[in-house]
């Protein structure tokens, strides 16, 4: 039997991240690849189309929208299976960071693809590396969920997850935000506020949560834009967890749940509940 080899090379989708506000931010490599492809695959093409009118770059764009990318990211791994290569790009900043590229992006992988990133802007890194919070480790957590309820979970798991939490906010939503984040962790949370950065207002706010609101309420301008919320992580109370109240918590564990236990023992040692019962899970979850 004949081997038929199919001697059409196997395309590139190419990750290509775009400016979050200041289009010199754009990379010599983007450049050269969106000019290079044979397809541009983005969030919008009519977005997309002035960025690349704004360079100079001729070439096809086709629109992926979320609602659909299903169905589009079948039909661009059969393209890159015909030998094309594509760029695959959103509206601002890196593709797949709380925009759409996720299911192109694993169906490719998943049929070993080449899939290969050309690095850039993110409002999220570009945040967290001015914000002044401890970048050691950090988390970065998407959308503020849109129900109050949820938001302020969303808030409480952020600031117990032992490291900075980077988040987007939207601007119609941010003062309904920062009230449940006062409401759930007190006026004096402290909070890192970045806005449109990269462009003329480019503006950082670092302080307690109170300070922000006001800060926001005295100019109303001020909530409008893109902007980014980070929160330290929460302090936790080492002085809490002294040898006399581990002892203590310890013997009285025996007659009464935990939490009763530290209520007691903190009580007795004149500490706070909260703090000692945090200190005690932490600490056996090490
Ligand atoms: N993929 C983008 C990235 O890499 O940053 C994020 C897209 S997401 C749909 C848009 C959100 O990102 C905005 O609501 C805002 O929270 C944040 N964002 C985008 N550009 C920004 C900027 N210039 N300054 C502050 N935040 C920005």
């Amino acid at each position: 039997m004949a081997n038929h080899h199919n001697e059409t090379k196997i395309g590139t989708l190419h990750v290509v991240a775009t400016p979050i506000g200041n289009l010199e931010d754009i990379s010599e490599r983007a450049l050269k690849v969106l000019a290079s492809v044979d397809m541009i695959a983005a969030e919008d093409t009519r977005h997309t189309g002035k960025l690349l009118s704004h360079f100079n770059i001729k070439a096809r764009t086709f629109a992926l929208h979320d609602h659909n990318e299903k169905q589009k990211a079948q039909q661009l791994l059969d393209w890159l299976n015909e030998g094309l290569d594509i760029a695959l790009v959103s509206d601002a900043g890196t593709p797949l960071i709380s925009d759409p590229g996720y299911a192109v992006v694993n169906l490719c992988r998943e049929a070993g693809a080449n899939v290969t990133p050309v690095p850039g802007a993110c409002a999220a890194i570009a945040a967290v590396s001015c914000s002044g919070l401890p970048t050691d480790r950090f988390q970065f957590i998407g959308f503020t969920p849109a129900k109050s309820q949820a938001r302020r979970q969303f808030f409480r798991q952020a600031v117990e997850s032992g490291m900075t939490s980077i988040m987007y906010e939207s601007t119609h939503r941010i003062m309904a935000s920062l009230e449940d984040l006062q409401a759930e962790l007190g006026s004096t949370q402290q909070v890192v506020f970045a806005k449109e950065l990269t462009k003329t207002y480019e503006t950082f706010f670092s302080g307690s949560v109170a300070e922000l609101i006001t800060f926001l309420t005295a100019d109303t301008d001020k909530q409008k834009g893109e902007l980014v919320l980070m929160l330290p992580a929460e302090q936790r109370d080492e002085q809490a967890l002294t040898p006399e109240a581990k002892k203590l918590i310890n013997l009285l564990e025996s007659e009464m749940p935990l939490k009763k236990a530290c209520g007691v023992a903190a009580d007795y040692l004149g500490l706070k509940k909260n703090a000692l019962y945090k200190a005690i899970i932490a600490e056996r979850e090490e």
